[in-house]
C-alpha cells in the first residue's frame, strides 16, 4: 500500500520531535509524506519580530520536511492564538481534503500545551469531516476517513504530570541519525528554548524521549502514538501493516 501520510502538528519542530523517525520509516515503505504547521512558530523567539521568526521557523520547516523528503505547509494560524473555531476547522479541513491523506498524525490530545490540544482537537474534526459534503468550504469531501494516530505529549506526560501510555510504539533506531539531523534544522529553537524556558540540549532531550520510549519496549528508540478509534474512524493499525517488526502493540 502506498499511502499518503500528513504529520500535522501546531509549531514547525513539534513533528520533529515527536514523529519525524516514524515518518522516515513510512517514507522508506514507499508512502508520500506531508507535513503542515497550522502556526509558523511566530512566539518562538526572545529578539525577533513576529514577521521574522515566523520567516525563519517556515524555512527551518520546510528544510526539515525536504530531508525527510516531505512536503511542508503552514496554515498560518498565531501561535498561542489557536483556537477551535469556525474558521479553523474549515481551515483544517480544507488542507486535508487537498492532500487527501490516508493516515493523519497529530498532537497529543493531553499535554502542556492548549495549542497542541486545540490542534488535536482540530484535525479529530477535519478526520471526520472528510466525507460530509456540506461544509464551508470549496474543497471536495473524499472517503474514507483516515486513519488518525496522536504522538506523545512532550515528555509522555499530561498537565498532571500523570504518563499517557501509548498504545503502540514504533521501533526508530534505524532512523534515530537522520531524526538529529531533521530535528537540528531548526536552529533558531536551540537558543530560544535556552531563553525561554531554561531548557538547553535541544537535541538530547529528543534522544533521552526517545531511549525512554525505546527502554519500554527493550529497543534503542522509540516514539510512541495512540490510534484514535472513536466511532467512525477505521479500526486497523495500519502502522503495524505498514512497518511490521517496527511496531511494538503495547497490550
Ligand atoms: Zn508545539
Amino acid at each position: 500500500m502506498a499511502a499518503t501520510v500528513l504529520g500535522i502538528f501546531s509549531h514547525p519542530d513539534d513533528a520533529e520531535f515527536l514523529c519525524t523517525g516514524t515518518l522516515a520509516l513510512l517514507k522508506n515503505a514507499g508512502c508520500t509524506i506531508h507535513v503542515v504547521t497550522l502556526a509558523p512558530g511566530d512566539k518562538g523567539t526572545a529578539i525577533h519580530s513576529s514577521e521574522k521568526i515566523s520567516r525563519i521557523r517556515k524555512k527551518e520547516g520546510a528544510d526539515a520536511a525536504r530531508l525527510l523528503g516531505a512536503e511542508y505547509h503552514c496554515l498560518d494560524f498565531e501561535d498561542v492564538y489557536i483556537v477551535y473555531d469556525r474558521d479553523s476547522i474549515n481551515k483544517t479541513t480544507a488542507i486535508i481534503r487537498k492532500i487527501r491523506p490516508d493516515i493523519v498524525i497529530t498532537a497529543s490530545p493531553n499535554d502542556y500545551m492548549i495549542d497542541h490540544e486545540i490542534t488535536s482537537m482540530l484535525v479529530q474534526t477535519a478526520c471526520f469531516a472528510t466525507g460530509i459534503k456540506n461544509m464551508e468550504i470549496p474543497e471536495k469531501h473524499f472517503e474514507p476517513v483516515p486513519y488518525l494516530y496522536y504522538s506523545d505529549p512532550m515528555e509522555g506526560k499530561d498537565k498532571f504530570g500523570n504518563p499517557v501510555i501509548p498504545g503502540l510504539y514504533i521501533d526508530i533506531r534505524s532512523e534515530i541519525e537522520l531524526k538529529e539531523k531533521i530535528l537540528a534544522c531548526h536552529d533558531s529553537q536551540r537558543n530560544w528554548l535556552l531563553t525561554h524556558h531554561k531548557m538547553d540540549e535541544y537535541i538530547l532531550s529528543m534522544k533521552r524521549f526517545g531511549e525512554q520510549r525505546g527502554q519500554e519496549i527493550n529497543r534503542n528508540y522509540a516514539e510512541g502514538f495512540r490510534q484514535h478509534l472513536g466511532h467512525g474512524f477505521p479500526q486497523k493499525n495500519i502502522l503495524k501493516e505498514l512497518l511490521g517488526d517496527h511496531c511494538i502493540v503495547n497490550l
